[in-house]
């Protein structure tokens, strides 16, 4: 059975291996459309922030498992992993990324971002945003003069 320390340094190893391959896959585009120094949609960094992660804390139960990790880019980040049992291996199921607002401070109710956890739930959001009716809406038309 693979420990979650296996499976995120295995993590780790992958995510930089498949970092460098989209980075080289997106060599030809780069060159065609911007200068080398062009730091818009570069992904500079991204390199060095997925080499420098590290797990913090892991604990697991026989089904899940929670790992906090640590990475720079040059600040500081950490993420929490949720992962779910696999066979012998794991999952990542879900990832929540520190607060950047209150810096992770769990509690600070009024924080819009975590509402007081620390953590910003990087799940797919269960609501839909609301939909873009456009001009053609009600309440882009003007009202009838009377
Ligand atoms: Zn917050």
């Amino acid at each position: 059975m693979q420990s979650v320390n296996e499976f995120m340094q295995q993590y780790f190893e992958d995510h930089t291996l498949d970092e460098r391959r989209e980075q080289a896959a997106r060599s030809p585009f780069r060159r065609k459309y911007y200068t080398d120094d062009c730091y818009w949609d570069s992904r500079a960094g991204t390199l060095e922030m997925i080499q420098s992660e590290k797990v913090l804390k892991a604990s697991a139960s026989d089904a899940t498992a929670e790992v906090i990790t640590t990475s720079h880019s040059p600040n500081v980040h950490q993420l929490r992993y949720h992962l779910d049992r696999n066979g012998d291996g794991w999952l990542i199921r879900s990832v929540d990324l520190w607060c950047l607002s209150c810096h992770g401070e769990a509690g600070v109710r009024e924080c819009i971002f975590c509402h007081g956890t620390g953590w910003v739930d990087g799940r797919k959001p269960k609501a839909a945003l609301p939909k873009d009716d456009g001009p053609r809406s009600s309440r882009w038309r003007r009202k009838p003069r009377q």
